[in-house]
């Protein structure tokens, strides 16, 4: 029968999250439309992943070239080694307009409708979408059901004025403009850290301003320790914690520098301020939600900007109850700001659509900061799997193994032997809580442990799985094997 509706499904929004959902919903047999108002893939494939990834991966070379002390001790002589920005820069936006340009023929080749426009509700089953000026473009859109996959934008704190030249956030940074000899990066978390990785790759000095008491909050404490010895102190950065950018005056590129006014987070009295050529403000995401209207169906963003969703990306309403038939994926729900967790919600909604009920494991997720050497992590902290099993009661349960690649015949023939492994487990079940990993690769070594937790298998499970040798592989088959389970170990 036909169906009363323009379309089976309706996302508003087509970065990661959306372009996801929508594959997975032709795959799925439902007819389905996509509307964006800007680029397809959003953040991450423009202003986000893939182009931080390309400015990564060209000064990790310069890097490499120009320290050399691992080529030196292979016998390897470089001689004197210097980079243009230029080409560097365009790398970047030249791998963005190409993955921009495959998720735009993949929606296509699926028959994804690509709608132009900014998409707002009108009611559960109807979105109206227009661009500011264009009075050509435009229409309004029936579905069976919808999903907001509006992401997010750079978060800036009050008295941060951004100026684009020498106050910016990603956005900028990631065009590569300049290249400045100061630069202070105002937060550590893995935005930050991977621009401060690519700024003194290309000769730039960088201090971290971080409101926390410690560089890199919410990695483990013990892995962002190894990672400050060797991310932080030998790349002579300066930092200062437990302050506050409170007020930044911009400057003018090679004339005048930007004045930076720290203050005390916990006092909030003024302790230093300090002249730099640039600031980069790496302080977060926030949601981008404006003009779609939830009231429309009566549901409103929380405190902080994301829409409340339910464990299966339902819209709660105001009252707490799902919308029917309404769901938000990605950075715009704020449950998870990473875009291979955008993209997985957005399958996670379109199997709840049809009916086969689902619910993502979020602490099965990865995440990972693509520093040289890598960090990457999934599930629990060491603190916050202690605190959570004080709570639970089974504290003397909890147990910790940790690896160096400093045992990997692989990590050392690459000389490459910095780096740890750690995972912390319940002995009594062998359940995987959280493992992390810093060295060489770590963000492709962590998919064994996320695979293993999101099919809830235990270490006992998964400790006897041969690795091919030798490979890096090798540093979780050792953390997986110091794990004693108090169980039998299979006959
Ligand atoms: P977005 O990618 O933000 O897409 C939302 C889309 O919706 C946009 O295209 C926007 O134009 C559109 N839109 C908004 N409102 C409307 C409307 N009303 N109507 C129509 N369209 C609308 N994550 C990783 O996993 N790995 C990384 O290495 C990584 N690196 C990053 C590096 C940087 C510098 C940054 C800033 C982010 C990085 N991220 C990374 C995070 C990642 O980019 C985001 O988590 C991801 O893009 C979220 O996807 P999304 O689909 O929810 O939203």
């Amino acid at each position: 029968a036909k169906s009363k509706y323009d379309y089976d499904l309706v996302i508003i929004g087509c970065g990661v999250g959306g372009h996801g959902a929508a594959l997975h919903a032709v795959e799925s047999g439902l007819k389905t439309a996509v509307i964006e108002g800007h680029d397809i893939g959003g953040t991450c494939v423009n202003r986000g992943c893939v182009p931080s990834k390309a400015l990564l991966a060209a000064s990790g070379r310069v890097r490499e070239l120009q320290n050399g002390m691992h080529l030196k001790a292979m016998g390897i002589q470089v001689g004197s080694v210097s980079y243009e920005r230029q080409p560097i820069a365009d790398h970047a936006i030249n791998l963005a307009s190409t993955i921009q340009l495959n998720l735009k023929r993949s929606l296509e080749a699926l028959g994804v409708d690509i709608l132009k426009g900014s998409g707002k509700l009108v009611d559960n089953h109807t979105v109206k979408y227009s661009l500011p000026g264009r009075v050509d473009v435009g229409g309004t859109v029936t579905a069976k059901d919808i999903i907001i996959a509006t992401g997010s934008v750079p978060f800036v704190p009050p008295g941060i004025p951004i100026d684009g030249k020498t106050v910016f956030t990603s956005d900028h940074a990631l065009k590569l403009e300049w290249v400045p000899d100061w630069i202070a990066i105002i937060g550590s978390g893995y935005i930050g850290l991977e621009f401060s990785d690519v700024y003194t790759a290309l000769g730039s000095e960088v201090t971290f301003i971080e409101a926390v008491d410690n560089l890199m909050p919410g990695f483990d404490k013990e892995i962002a320790r190894l990672a400050q010895r060797l991310l932080i102190n030998p790349r002579r950065i300066d930092y200062h914690t437990g302050v506050l950018a409170t007020k930044v005056t911009p400057g003018v590129p090679g004339v005048k520098p930007v004045v930076v006014e720290l203050t005390d987070f916990k006092t909030k009295e003024k302790v230093d301020e300090l002249e730099v050529d640039a600031v980069l403000v790496a302080t977060g995401r926030a949601p981008y939600t404006q003009g779609l209207n939830l009231a429309a169906i009566d549901a409103e963003t929380d405190r902080r900007g994301f829409v409340p969703v339910g464990e299966q990306m339902h819209v709660l309403d105001k009252s707490g109850k799902p919308v029917p038939n309404v769901y938000c994926i990605g950075d715009a729900n704020g449950k998870y700001m990473l875009a291979h967790a955008a993209s997985a919600q957005g399958i996670s909604a379109v199997e709840n659509i049809c009916g086969r009920s689902h619910t993502l494991n979020h602490l099965s997720v990865p995440a990972a900061c693509f520093t040289h050497p890598e960090v990457s992590f999934v599930g629990l902290t060491e603190e916050a799997a202690r605190e959570q099993a004080e709570k639970d009661g089974y504290k003397d349960k909890i147990a910790v193994t940790k690896t160096s690649f400093k045992a990997n015949s692989k990590a050392l023939a690459e000389k490459e032997g910095e780096g740890m492994a750690k995972m912390i487990y319940r002995k009594d079940t062998g359940e995987i809580l959280g493992v992390h990993i810093i060295g060489l690769h770590a963000a492709d070594l962590i998919h064994e442990a996320s695979n293993a937790v999101a099919t809830k298998q235990s270490v006992q499970d998964i400790k006897f799985n041969v690795h091919a040798h030798p490979t890096l592989s090798e540093v979780l088959d050792e953390l997986f094997k110091a794990a004693h389970v108090e169980t039998k170990a299979p006959g």
